[in-house]
């Protein structure tokens, strides 16, 4: 699937759609959830146009990759949520629930979260 240019991640990217920025560096960028599904529900996303998680781990160098999640986990820890615990998703294409097609983890905390996949 081809980068889309108009997803609403981009938009933040390039300044088009305000967000409630966590951290930002010249490769990542991280901000709340704008319907957060627990009580800290962070975003993070790479700054390169990656549609998702398969993309990004075929596509980025494996620099890329290790930087992204090693920040991934220092963003978790000033979040405070490493001493109670944490979950972290990155949802993939149309079986994995994926709604915006830029890469991104969620970093969700700050309480008890429920079963890690709903049984249906
Ligand atoms: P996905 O389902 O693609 O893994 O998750 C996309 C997430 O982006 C959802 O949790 C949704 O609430 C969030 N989201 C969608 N549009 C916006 C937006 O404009 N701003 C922010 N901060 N989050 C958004």
């Amino acid at each position: 699937m081809p980068y889309d240019q108009n997803n609403v991640f981009a938009k933040i990217l390039r300044g088009e759609l305000p967000n409630d920025t966590v951290f930002e560096d010249d490769e990542v960028l991280a901000f709340h959830d704008i319907y957060p599904q627990s009580k800290i529900h962070v975003l993070v996303i790479p700054k390169g146009n990656f549609v998702s998680f398969d993309d990004f781990t075929e596509n980025a160098t494996t620099e890329q990759v290790g930087k992204f999640f090693e920040k991934v986990g220092h963003i978790a820890r000033d979040l405070d949520v490493d001493q109670e615990g944490f979950r972290i998703i990155s949802n993939v294409g149309t079986f994995g629930g994926q709604e915006v097609p830029h890469f991104h983890v969620h970093i969700c905390g700050g309480q008890k979260l429920g079963r890690m996949i709903e049984k249906k």
